[in-house]
């Protein structure tokens, strides 16, 4: 029950540090929804033959899976404690995600190791995006001036970055020959995917020929790549109370759950500092 206590110790620290009035736990009831591998087949398919280790092949070897037996566990846990568990049917967690930072009125940290979330970033709505360096040990706030630094874009410009350039860790191609420095300058220059899809059709733009060729050449992939990489704003949420708890919502069910996965001084930690 590693990942579970880890989970624990890592609430516990956030709750700590920044002491939240909500906290939402967002999940992926999909992973790889049908209607994102429909635009972009390629789209997670290396994390398939990844996630199913064994099977018939002989050659693979088996990798004894730990994680997810202690999903349930941890599912279990946040539940009795009373820490909102939000996902919503064919979408992934960045898209809560996506929906709850639109939603939020006040300011908003999203605490993520998925990059494809600084996209939300947002200085105007006080969006920014808490990424584990290091481990989980430090987070690195990434806010705009932090984007422009490591990307030479703003939050929203990232998502354009990041269609442009491809992502190999989630399948995603991008416009061969437009890496990230490259893209990062054609924004710079064009504004947005828009505005160089233009360029490529204006005869006057100062684009160089081989950029020309080889974003005309990817029309079919920059048409579907937007639904595919920005994460959705408006996914039908259930009701839910985001409200941090003081004390564990079901005490003997927690009591339970210590017991029976040796929870203890993690379990203990994070209910003090709730209680804070
Ligand atoms: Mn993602
Ligand atoms: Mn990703």
């Amino acid at each position: 029950m590693n990942a579970v206590r880890g989970l624990l110790d890592f609430i516990a620290r956030l709750v700590q540090d920044h002491r939240p009035d909500d906290l939402v736990a967002c999940m992926d009831f999909d992973w790889r929804p049908g209607w994102r591998v429909e635009l972009i087949p390629t789209y997670k398919a290396h994390r398939v033959a990844e996630e199913a280790p064994g099977g018939e092949g002989v050659d693979q070897e088996e990798v004894p899976d730990t994680l997810s037996p202690q999903v349930p566990v941890i599912d279990a846990v946040l539940d009795a404690v009373g820490i909102a568990r939000v996902g919503a049917a064919d979408h992934e967690a960045d898209d809560v995600i996506g929906t709850l930072a639109d939603r939020a009125t006040g300011p908003v940290d999203i605490v993520t190791g998925d990059r494809d979330l600084f996209q939300l970033v947002d200085d105007g709505r006080r969006a920014r995006v808490l990424y584990p360096v290091k481990g989980v040990g430090t987070l690195l706030l990434v806010d705009e001036a932090a984007l422009r630094e490591k990307y030479g874009v703003d939050g929203p410009g990232y998502a354009d970055l990041a269609l442009l350039r491809g992502d190999p860790s989630d399948g995603l191609p991008g416009v061969p020959g437009i890496g990230e420095k490259t893209a990062a300058k054609l924004l710079a220059a064009h504004g947005d995917l828009a505005g160089i899809m233009a360029a490529v059709d204006d005869p006057a733009s100062k684009l160089t020929p081989s950029q020309r060729k080889r974003l005309d050449e990817a029309r079919a992939y920059v048409a579907v790549a937007p639904k595919v990489v920005r994460v959705a704003r408006d996914v039908p949420l259930p009701a839910f109370d985001p409200a941090l708890p003081r004390r564990p919502r079901d005490p003997r069910a927690l009591g339970e759950l210590e017991e029976r996965w040796g929870l203890g001084g993690s379990l203990r930690r994070l209910l003090s500092t709730l209680e804070g």
